[in-house]
């Protein structure tokens, strides 16, 4: 039996234990130390620029303390793209502020710059006020349109806060992603292009905005000689023993995005034949994704096998394998899923040992945010029924094998697994 094949899982260069060992020895096991000063310098001159690089426990408080940085409290309202994870929109609630969410472009599935701008005018229509912060999100590693999200931001005076948390080392225009806006949120949690075995970053565009993420990530402590808090800060350093894992990270990171853009080039080859499966890819030359996930967009017409029993099953855990308590699901389906046969090749690629997984379901589509307000271009992929852009995409994509420990026979078993499962 072949061992299962994950999405992207963790790979460690050999160089992370002694890093390790180096803050045992030294007993560096605190959140700062050599290990996290040294991951910084190296992360500071990987996306260069002039940027400094804030160090954190997880990508989600990096989102957090940007949007902190840039002022969000209380009846704020902030700009997210709609197609991405929790995390980019969860700690806009954190503040009491609101997701206002905006819709991708069929060409990058990353936000819509024309949709942002709409959105900004109506915002200060309906409400009188700016909204704080803008946050488009490279999905899968794709670029947004960078140039234009910056040009319509400045042109508001509205700061840019960029999840790159899947997109270390993607570039538009030949510049690395995080370094274009005023913030610029990276992940490494266990299953993105680099881990810490859980950890983030912040890139920052000058030293006042790091000194102060620095200062709100290690509680808000004042010059006293006793504990003395004039603002409410957090507990979000990576600690020393991660960061020694994140250096030993940084010696393949290079490596590591090689192999998920060659990934992603077998797959395109191999699928080429197969009508009805397309490889998501860059849009232009403009755009160089990082290939973090490779996905493939599924034609409805496309008969998987067992596809008229599809959704049957309550499924058992969460989607990632995520740890500790999960709800139970209250129904087998929700108003807003993918299409039968997607969830068909999914259950037929799990039987064969191979994890793959729905694209993100759209933010807008999440019960949580039913009241938050959406911006959406209707869209009809496929000649299908007209819906948002993000939530059409949603319906037909699926997420394949990518990580450092999938091979390219792998790939190629992946590839059958997928022809053998279409009637
Ligand atoms: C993973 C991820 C995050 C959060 O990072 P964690 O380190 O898991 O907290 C934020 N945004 C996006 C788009 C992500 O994929």
């Amino acid at each position: 039996m072949k061992n299962r094949i994950y999405l992207c899982l963790a790979h460690m260069s050999g160089r992370e234990q002694a890093f390790i060992r180096e803050a045992f020895d030294t007993n560096w096991v605190v959140p700062l130390g050599p290990n996290v000063n040294a991951f910084e310098q190296e992360l500071k001159r990987y996306v260069s620029g002039g940027c400094e690089v804030v160090a954190l426990s997880s990508g989600t408080a990096a989102v957090h303390l940007a949007l902190l940085c840039c002022g969000v409290g209380p009846g704020d309202e902030v700009l997210v793209q709609s197609f991405t994870f929790c995390a980019s929109s969860h700690p806009v609630t954190y503040l009491g502020a609101r997701p206002v969410f905006v819709d991708s472009e069929p060409d990058s599935w990353n936000m819509d710059p024309e949709l942002l701008e709409e959105a900004i005018k109506d915002r200060i229509a309906k409400t009188g006020k700016k909204p704080k912060a803008i946050i488009p999100v490279a999905l899968y590693g794709m670029p947004y349109q960078i140039n234009r999200i910056m040009e319509i931001a400045n042109r508001y005076e509205i700061p840019v806060i960029e999840d790159a948390a899947e997109g270390l080392g993607s570039r538009f225009d030949g510049r690395v992603l995080g370094t274009f806006g005023r913030f610029g949120v990276l992940s490494f949690n266990g299953n993105k292009m680099i881990t810490t075995s859980g950890g983030g970053a912040l890139i920052c565009r000058d030293k006042a905005d790091a000194e102060k993420v620095m200062w709100y990530a290690t509680q808000a402590r004042e010059a006293y000689p006793y504990y003395q808090h004039e603002a409410i800060g957090y507990n979000y350093r990576l600690s020393n023993i991660c960061a020694g894992i994140g250096r030993g990270q940084m010696t393949v990171l290079d490596e590591h995005i090689a192999h998920h853009r060659r990934l992603c080039s077998l797959y395109r080859e191999l699928l080429a034949s197969v009508p009805g499966i397309e490889v998501h890819g860059n849009p232009s030359s403009r755009y160089d994704s990082n290939y973090w996930l490779v996905t493939v967009t599924v034609a409805p017409e496309l008969r998987i096998k067992g596809q008229e029993n599809a959704y049957g099953k309550a499924v058992e855990g969460a989607v990632g394998g995520a740890a500790g308590v999960v709800h139970a699901a209250s129904s087998l389906r929700t108003d807003c899923q993918p299409n039968d046969n997607v969830e068909a090749l999914r259950v037929a690629l799990d039987e064969a040992g191979i994890e793959a997984r729905p694209l993100w379901k759209p933010m807008h589509r999440q019960p949580v945010y039913r009241d938050s307000p959406a911006y959406l271009r209707p869209f009809s992929l496929f000649g299908t029924d007209e819906a948002s852009v993000s939530e059409a995409f949603f319906k037909v994509g699926l997420c394949l094998p990518s990580g450092p420990c999938v091979t390219e026979d792998d790939v190629r078993y992946i590839v059958d697994t997928i022809k053998n499962s279409i009637l």
